[in-house]
């Protein structure tokens, strides 16, 4: 079946992209993000086709080609910003709406990424045409670009570096809903060791790990046992500060 969707991981290969720091670079987060959207649309029964699937160098033209000659009519160009700034944005073509883009910026808010701004811009020379080469070169796909958030804010970079799963996840959900299509959650796999035991699976550890930056569980003793149940008197406790938090925040 000829795909619908193609995810586009930019830059790659000799291009480590703009929204590089200490934490990742860009094509490597780009990838990361993309090829994970990639599994999770093929678990979703949703025809998905990728510019690239590794370290790849792609040209503009190479690039933009495989978007054409993918079949697909929509596309979903992944890149971390770089330049002064925080929060997401969102670019579409001049000749697209903003129903998408709208979509997508809502799922990264749910995700913790602030919203900067969703726009289209033209040549400068041009009013007719496309900025972006993505926008412009692809022909009759309807491609969408994805900066998830500034690699050179603090906030942001340290958001892609630890969250980008649940970001990356919110763009797979937008696009159901865009599209019509049932959405439903990742099955949460648990990670067999070596050894014979079972690890502690990401989510997990996320969910706990959540707890902790919260303030809502503070003895580190239950950070490393995921599997223990919480006495009921712990369970209060927790209860009851996240019920003082959304009191404190209204
Ligand atoms: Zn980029």
């Amino acid at each position: 079946m000829p795909p619908i969707l193609i995810l586009d991981p930019g830059h790659g290969g000799i291009d480590p992209g703009g929204g590089s720091n200490s934490l990742f670079t860009e094509k490597a987060k780009n990838l990361q993000i993309s090829l994970y959207q990639f599994n999770r649309f093929k678990e979703l029964n949703i025809p998905v086709a990728i510019t690239r699937t590794g370290d790849t160098t792609l040209t503009s033209d190479a690039r933009a080609a495989r978007v054409r000659d993918s079949g697909a009519r929509y596309c979903i160009s992944n890149h971390i910003n770089a330049g002064g700034g925080r929060g997401s944005e969102v670019i579409y073509s001049i000749y697209a709406k903003a129903t998408f883009p709208t979509l997508i910026q809502d799922e990264l808010e749910a995700a913790g990424m602030p919203n900067r701004r969703i726009f289209t811009r033209t040549l400068p020379d041009n009013p007719r045409k496309d900025y972006y080469f993505m926008h412009r070169e692809t022909g009759s796909v309807e491609t969408v670009i994805i900066e998830y958030g500034f690699a050179d804010n603090a906030l942001d970079a340290e958001k892609l570096h630890r969250d980008w799963r649940p970001l990356a996840e919110g763009v797979v959900r937008a696009f159901c809903e865009y599209i019509g299509h049932p959405y439903k959650l990742p099955t949460p796999v648990a990670i067999p060791t070596p050894g014979g035991g079972t690890a502690v699976p990401e989510w997990k550890q996320e969910a706990i790990d959540w707890l902790f930056r919260e303030g809502l569980l503070t003895n580190e003793d239950w950070r490393n046992q995921p599997d223990t149940p919480l006495p009921l008197w712990a369970e209060a406790v927790i209860l009851k500060r996240l019920y003082e938090k959304l009191r404190a925040s209204r």
